[in-house]
């Protein structure tokens, strides 16, 4: 397609294990994006200001399995989208627009720093079947982050192809957190979706189930 670096916002929306973190890998190095991570800004702030009230409240919260209260997320995700905005780059989120108060604050940020007509929005599909099978294996690195998910090319390998960290697996990867976690994804994103379609929002809508290749040559497909 294009190597050419993109002053695109794009957020990727979809259930646990449709490959949104390999996706916005692949998008970040393809259209030269900064790749943001609500998990990572999170794991970040947690390290760095272990002090401060709103993070010992949402660690309190993350730990007993709870989400971390919506606005407090939003402020950290919108304050490094500010820093990543000012110094013109591109951004791709993969786990964007979660609830509607979430997408409502990171749509106003982005039609005002990078105007509507760059922002993209991409749902991956995937069914209960597929997302358990994919979820059960999944591992990440400890250096990145890196997602290696459970497709055959990545079976065999044991540290990060990237940086050659050590693997992990995913500590929320188990059964009934899955399957709650497959279902939250849709009674929280259906909203989500009917309220950015009103505001206009065109969603490109890929088939997940496809190989890491085919699911990103869709999306570049369906970018332009
Ligand atoms: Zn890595």
């Amino acid at each position: 397609m294009t190597n050419e670096p993109r002053f695109w916002a794009v957020g990727l929306i979809g259930p646990v294990a449709s490959g949104k973190g390999t996706q916005a890998e692949l998008l970040s190095e393809e259209l030269g994006l900064v790749h943001l991570e609500n998990s990572k800004i999170i794991e970040e702030k947690f390290k760095n200001d272990p002090e401060d009230p709103e993070v010992v409240d949402a660690k309190k919260a993350y730990l007993a399995g709870q989400w971390i209260n919506p606005k407090v997320v939003v402020k950290w995700i919108v304050g490094t989208m500010k820093e990543i905005a000012d110094r013109k780059d591109g951004i791709v989120l993969s786990s964007a627009f979660r609830t509607e108060e979430e997408a409502g604050e990171e749509l106003e940020f982005f039609e005002k720093n990078y105007g509507k007509e760059n922002i993209k929005i991409i749902s991956l599909s995937l069914s209960e079947e597929v997302a358990m099978d994919r979820s059960l294996n999944r591992r990440i690195c400890k250096a990145n982050r890196h997602p290696i998910p459970n497709f055959p090319e990545f079976k065999n390998i044991t540290t990060c192809p990237k940086d050659g960290s050590e693997l992990e697996t995913r500590i929320l990867d188990k059964p009934d957190t899955i399957k709650a976690r497959y279902k939250e994804h849709f009674t929280r994103t259906m909203p989500v979706i009917d309220f950015m379609t009103k505001k206009g929002y065109n969603i490109i809508e890929v088939n997940g189930e496809q190989s890491i290749e085919d699911v990103h040559r869709d999306i570049l497909n369906k970018l332009w």
